[in-house]
Order: structure tokens, then C-alpha cells, then sequence
């Protein structure tokens, strides 16, 4: 036992040291943002959720590191060749459609001059602790991008064909009936996905998908299983923010080996 232990450790070690040494990866972080509020509105879901005081913190050290905001309509731009990427670009992403993302997150991105992608359940829209449409026009007009995140937030994988495509399709329907610019890119409810489902955000004209699979994106990426850095509620303030930019890192370092 003692021998396959000291085996096991060699391996890690070994490992580590390589992942270190390789060459910095391409490819730049999405970050995966959920409620930005000293309330949350569930307190289960509390680690989801960033105070404005962290959040502006934050979009301080991106800005002082040079990073520039883009939305992933900006970056299929891009992939379709008009256009070019920014030095550093990265993209922020809010999942859900909270009210404070209009609220108290909104008024943070302006002052930094920044963007971001708000990805909405449609059938919460309006509801108490949700954005409203008129919120959402409101994001728009200020250049945000505004996304799906299906009509109710049930995990795509464990539906139905036919339901699959309802969710995918009436929450985009939804959102551009109701006034809203075209919706191009959608959130994964709880990350789940398959090549099914892409195939149907294609054929119901989606740009893009995001997941929580960490890691880089570059212009060769499958832009329907983009990567996400999650960034929950900081224990440890910007150090903590740092580890979740340097997590995007080292998983497009592990997914440049294997
Ligand atoms: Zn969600």
C-alpha cells in the first residue's frame, strides 16, 4: 500500500511540474456570474452570489491588467473574420436574470465602461427578484448582449427531444417577440449538454452555448460548448478571483495535453 501511495504521489508531482512548465495557453476566460447583491435572494444559493463592493473590486484588477470587455456577439464577429479581437479580451456572463443584475451590477459595469451577457430563464422574467423586459431593453440599448437561458432553467439533458427544442426555441421566440434585438447565444441549465442539443441551437439559429467547463476559448472553439470560469462569493476577496482567472488557465493547459 505504502509503495503504491508513494507511486501515486511521484505521478501527481510529476504532473504538476509539467502542467507548470508548459507554455502559457491561448485563448481567452468567459467568467460565470450569478446574482450581484448584499441580499441574495435564496440563501442556499448564497455562494452564487458576488457583493457590488467584490464586484467592482474585481473590474478594477481586470482593467488594471489590461483585460478588455467583449460580448459574444463581438466574438463571432470575429470567427467570421470581420473584424479583430481585442489584446486581452474576456467575457462576463450572468446566469438566471436577477433583478440586481440591472439593479446594482449594471450601474458597476458602466462606471468601468465594460459589457457583459445577461442569460435569462424567460419564465421568470418580471417576476419578484427578476429582471423585467423593460430592464432588459434598457441592457441592450446600454450594449450589453442579452441571452437564453432556457424558458425554465430544467437541465436540457434529461428532456425530451420535443421539450429539448421548446425550451431552446420559445425562450429565444420570447425574448425577440417581446421587443428585444435578435438572441444569439445561450447559458446550459446547470451546465448539462450533449451534441443533440447543439445541434438543435443550430438549427433554431444560436451563435453560440456556454458551459461550466472550465477553460480558454479561442477562435477555434466550439462556440456551442464555450468554457466558463465560475466565480462564486469570495472568502478570500481578489486572491480568490485571481485563483478562479488562473483555474480558466490550468484546465487549457490540462486540455492542451490530453
Ligand atoms: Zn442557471
Amino acid at each position: 500500500m505504502r509503495i503504491i501511495g508513494g507511486v501515486i504521489l511521484i505521478f501527481i508531482a510529476i504532473i504538476s511540474a509539467v502542467i507548470f512548465l508548459l507554455p502559457e495557453p491561448e485563448g481567452f476566460p468567459i467568467l460565470e456570474y450569478h446574482q450581484v447583491t448584499d441580499e441574495p435572494l435564496d440563501p442556499v444559493f448564497e455562494i452564487y452570489n458576488v457583493p457590488p463592493a467584490e464586484f467592482s473590486a474585481q473590474l478594477d484588477y481586470l482593467q488594471a491588467e489590461g483585460y478588455t470587455t467583449i460580448t459574444l456577439q463581438d466574438f463571432m464577429r470575429v470567427v467570421h473574420g470581420k473584424g479583430k479581437l481585442p489584446d486581452k479580451p474576456i467575457v462576463l456572463t450572468f446566469d438566471d436574470g436577477y433583478e440586481d443584475n440591472y439593479k446594482f451590477m449594471l450601474p458597476i459595469l458602466t462606471e468601468h465602461k465594460m459589457t457583459a451577457v445577461v442569460y435569462v430563464i424567460t419564465n421568470e422574467v418580471g417576476k419578484a427578484g427578476y429582471v423585467t423586459l423593460e430592464e432588459l431593453k434598457e441592457m441592450q440599448r446600454r450594449g450589453l448582449e442579452i441571452g437564453s437561458h432556457t424558458s425554465d432553467h430544467l437541465p436540457l439533458t434529461s428532456l425530451d427531444k420535443n421539450f429539448q427544442r421548446r425550451q431552446i426555441r420559445e425562450s429565444k421566440i420570447f425574448l425577440e417577440w417581446s421587443g428585444l434585438e435578435t438572441i444569439y447565444s445561450l447559458s446550459y441549465p446547470n451546465g448539462a449538454f450533449n451534441f443533440e442539443i447543439e445541434e438543435i441551437l443550430r438549427e433554431e439559429n444560436y451563435l453560440t452555448a456556454v458551459t461550466g467547463e472550465a477553460g480558454l476559448n479561442t477562435l477555434a472553439t466550439n462556440p456551442y460548448e464555450l468554457y466558463r470560469v465560475n466565480i462564486r462569493r469570495p472568502r478570500f476577496g481578489l486572491t480568490e478571483f485571481k485563483f478562479r482567472l488562473f483555474k480558466a488557465k490550468f484546465f487549457a493547459k490540462l486540455r492542451n495535453i490530453f
